[in-house]
């Protein structure tokens, strides 16, 4: 007991700032501080995320609108004039003699530096 006791050290509470003693590595004063600072660490990561998520389920839904227009094939720029944003897919795979193919969870489309075309929906087992 009298080691673990040599082991407590002065400490500032990350999140609040209030002082006390505790083991050398402590860095909060209570769980509530540990659990509030943790939160807003985690925040800006949170919402980049919930950021991404939103930007491809509205570029899923803009493809689907394609698909059933029969808009196989179309500009970029409409596309994009639509809301949609090519930098956002959920799978990439280069073909070296070919198109480029990309996804968006289940559909599929080509992209040349001005167009999307052959999207279609991929079957997945
Ligand atoms: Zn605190």
């Amino acid at each position: 007991m009298r080691e673990y006791k040599k082991e407590m050290k002065p400490y500032k509470c990350l999140n609040c700032g209030r002082e006390g003693f505790g083991r050398a590595d402590r860095k909060f004063c209570s769980v509530e501080c540990k659990n509030a600072w943790h939160n807003t660490q985690s925040r800006p990561s949170r919402l980049c995320r919930s950021r991404i998520i939103t930007a491809l389920g509205r570029n899923y839904e803009i493809l689907r609108g394609c698909m059933e227009r029969g808009e196989l094939s179309i500009d970029l720029m409409t596309l994009e004039d639509r809301g949609f944003r090519p930098c956002y897919v959920t799978g990439y795979n280069p073909v070296r003699y070919g198109p480029d193919t990309y996804r968006c969870f289940d559909i599929s489309y080509c992209r040349s530096s001005s167009r999307v075309y052959r999207i279609r929906k991929e079957n997945e087992d």
